[in-house]
């Protein structure tokens, strides 16, 4: 397709190959570490996408941006019957966004609850934090 923007079907068939683990995406800064406000990922087939993060929760897409420069704002995704009601579950939100749901904060390898103090950079529980522990328990968080 040449031109013009992204359709509503090109969005729809992107964020399922997402939540499929087709596309996968890697975000620029640590969707933990915002928090609260936009996160940018950088998708497999060249594709940026910017999330609203509220408290940890997924909340909207703010904006996508295809490489030829085709863009599509959030009034305009909003506005879309069915891609303006999307969001992920919360299991797709963590595995394939690093969202681990509203005021929650999760260890990026395995997934457990992080306590207060661990809810920093880089967002390891003390399990799997590098020099720390045996390692031996290690669960592996593969899709
Ligand atoms: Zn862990």
């Amino acid at each position: 397709m040449m031109g013009g923007n992204i359709t509503e079907d090109e969005l729809i068939a992107f964020l399922k190959a997402i939540e499929k683990g087709v596309i996968l995406l890697t975000p620029q800064e640590d969707p933990q570490q915002v928090y609260a406000g936009n996160v940018t990922y950088l998708a497999s087939n060249g594709w940026r996408m910017v999330v609203f993060n509220d408290a940890n929760e997924w909340d909207y897409i703010d904006q996508v941006t295809t490489p030829d420069q085709r863009v599509l704002a959030f009034e305009e995704i909003e506005a879309m019957p069915e891609a303006g009601q999307y969001r992920p579950d919360a299991a797709a939100a963590w595995a394939c966004y690093g969202i681990p749901g509203y005021m929650k904060f999760k260890c990026k390898k395995c997934g457990a609850a992080l306590p207060l103090q661990a809810r920093i950079l880089p967002f390891l529980c003390h399990k799997c934090r590098p020099g720390t522990g045996s390692g031996s328990e290690k669960v592996n968080h593969e899709r």
